[in-house]
């Protein structure tokens, strides 16, 4: 139970910035995460780390040098935006290209990737290694499917020594990529951890119980059992472990023993007790094995059990010196190179005078009334929604979603209050809920109402056929952004019968709150009828048939937000007969 707090919404940035102050010496805040205090003195290329907090010592406390180069830091438990792993580059690059690197998690998946694109834009050489450790995750035969968790420090620790030692993007990446597919975890649960200001467990096993391959955000694992001795214990995760080595594996191996939060350095030391011997026992020598906490999850109670097969190329970076504020190994060279600057790097979004017309203006002000109903019922929401997103995911959709939806509502009413009309009203609400919430719900919220506010415009208020327009093309960047099809098990099941429903309800001339509403109760079936169905992407994914029974948070939420905002956007939208669907605007045009 996390019992230092003020705002339990601000804990991860009064997290961060505490520890940028007292790490001041080897690291500096910026814009969506921290880089390390000096810039390199030659271009070297960045290798960051990413993902949500949480997890300490992953991410930030392994920026330093040999390892990383800055880390990407999302809320608790969820993705940081694109735009901070955007910023978090800009500040870290040093002309020899960026590799992303981070657990596979759909949100991180699309986050990095969206700021990689942008990246890329710029001409700046953009990577991306994803770890999949996790062989609880997914079987051999879909081992590019399985999450990253502790195996995260190894890869990262061998491509920040490869970097260090100059070697180019290309081969940092390859180094990496190399490592993961080498690498091996399984991991096991004895208590649930529990968000600061949460009042109970984002999950709870039975007393006596041990959740076994259970995910680093309590993703559900592969069964429980009765807690077995240390001994029987260590037995299990060796085996499970072993029986992945994979072909032509050498007899060296880097070996993590971790704890996930709230279990004690003395009782791994007890674990280790039984796995380095059946280990040794196997023939393998164990190179710079490492026992402590190095990726945590809040305060779980539990262990994991990593293993990298090394070899000639491997082996030295995995012992090589590093200096970072969490770990320290042999000699590292103190970091040479200029002081990095103290502002924030340039994000790119500096306020541009707004350009509208009155009557998008007007519709304007319908749109955030149409985010403030959201808001609204998402903050009314926002428990039920957690504990649906806890039952196969990691419990953060509540949250997520309420962080995104307040974002956008003061973006929405920043912008209005510039004049701005209709389409750069959403366009900055979504970028501001892509920005706030992180997640995969975040990415794909924030994009959606760009796309709508592009298509909307900002010279006059909506005929019901461009409104019908506008959430086709919410739909369209979500279903491209995500890749998931119906049946999916995700938002994409309420949103498609939406869409279609409402533009077949306009295009046969129905009043268009009529034919919104009709579309919502369409959009509310269907997320009560993903309770029948398997997830197949997302977080969900690995734990498929947990949530069967159960219908899908993103779903729900969509369904519900859509109803509330109807009366909004449809009330105000102009039914005439010209029926003109204004032009998309290019994106990012104030016009
Ligand atoms: P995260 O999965 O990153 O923790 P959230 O918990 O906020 O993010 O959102 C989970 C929801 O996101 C799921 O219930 C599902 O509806 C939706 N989702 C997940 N992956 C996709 C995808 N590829 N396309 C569309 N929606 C998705
Ligand atoms: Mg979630």
């Amino acid at each position: 139970m996390t019992k230092i707090f003020n705002d339990p919404s601000e804990f991860a940035e009064e997290a961060l910035a505490g520890f940028c102050d007292v790490h001041s010496d080897l690291v500096r805040q910026v814009a969506g995460g921290a880089v390390r205090r000096y810039r390199p003195a030659q271009p070297k290329v960045a290798v960051l780390a990413g993902g949500g907090s949480g997890h300490y010592p992953a991410f930030a406390g392994l920026i330093g040098s040999g390892f990383a180069d800055g880390a990407v830091v999302g809320n608790i438990f969820t993705s940081p935006s694109a735009q901070q792993a955007y910023s978090v580059a800009k500040a870290a690059e040093s002309g020899a290209g960026v590799v992303f690197t981070y657990g596979n998690y759909a949100g991180d998946v699309m986050n990095f990737g969206m700021a990689s694109e942008r990246l890329a834009t710029e001409g700046i050489a953009v990577e991306n290694v994803l770890v999949t450790d996790d062989i609880a995750s997914a079987p051999p035969s879909e081992s590019a499917k399985r999450r990253g968790i502790a195996g995260d420090f190894t890869v990262f620790k061998v491509m920040g020594a490869a970097a260090e030692d100059g070697a180019d993007l290309a081969e940092v990446v390859r180094l990496g990529r190399k490592a993961n597919s080498l690498t091996r975890t399984i991991g096991s649960a004895f208590a649930g951890c529990t968000f600061p200001g949460a009042e109970s467990p984002l999950f709870t096993l039975p007393d006596g119980q041990m959740g076994l391959g259970l995910g680093i955000h309590g993703e559900p694992g592969l069964h429980d059992t009765d807690l077995p001795s240390a001994r029987e214990l260590g037995q299990e995760l060796v085996a499970r472990v072993l029986a992945e080595t994979p072909p032509n594996a050498g007899k060296r191996i880097a070996v993590i023993l971790n704890g996930l939060g709230s279990t004690k350095h003395e009782e791994l030391f007890v674990l280790w007790g039984t796995v380095a011997p059946l280990l040794r026992a196997e023939g393998y020598t164990l190179v710079m094995p490492e026992v402590g906490e190095l990726v945590t999850s809040l305060d779980m109670a539990g262990v994991s059990l990593t293993v990298t097969w090394l070899d000639e190329e491997l082996e030295p970076l995995w012992t090589a010196p590093a200096e970072t504020p969490a770990y320290r190994r042999g000699n590292a060279a103190r970091e040479a190179g200029t002081l990095g600057a103290e502002e924030a790097p340039d994000d790119g979004a500096s306020a541009a005078a707004f350009v509208a017309t009155d009557a998008s203006r007007g519709y304007a002000a319908a749109c955030l009334a149409a985010i403030e109903a959201a808001r609204t019922s998402l903050h009314d929401a926002e428990e039920r929604l957690g504990r649906m997103d806890a039952i196969a995911g990691d419990g953060d959709h509540g949250r997520g979603m309420v962080r995104g939806v307040d974002a956008a509502a003061a973006a929405a009413s920043d912008a209005l209050g510039r004049g701005a009309g209709a389409g750069d009203v959403l366009a900055a609400a979504g970028d501001a809920w892509a920005d706030k919430a992180g997640g995969t719900s975040g990415v794909l919220w924030g994009a959606g109402l760009r796309a709508f506010g592009e298509t909307l415009g900002n010279t006059s208020a909506p005929a019901p056929s461009a409104l019908a327009a506008a959430v086709t093309a919410f739909a369209d960047r979500i279903v491209q952004l995500g890749k998931a099809e119906k049946g999916d098990k995700t938002m994409v099941d309420a949103l498609l019968p939406f869409a279609s429903a409402f533009s077949r309800g306009v295009g046969y001339g129905v009043e268009p709150n009529q034919a919104w509403q009709d579309a919502a109760r369409e959009a509310a079936a269907a997320a009560e009828a993903t309770a029948d169905l398997l997830p197949l992407k997302g977080r969900a994914r690995p734990l498929a048939e947990k949530s069967l029974g159960a219908a899908d948070p993103g779903a729900t939420s969509l369904a519900m937000v859509f109803a509330v905002m109807g009366p909004h956007f449809t009330a105000a939208a102009v039914r005439n007969a010209e029926e003109t669907v204004p032009a998309a605007a290019p994106a990012g045009a104030k016009q």
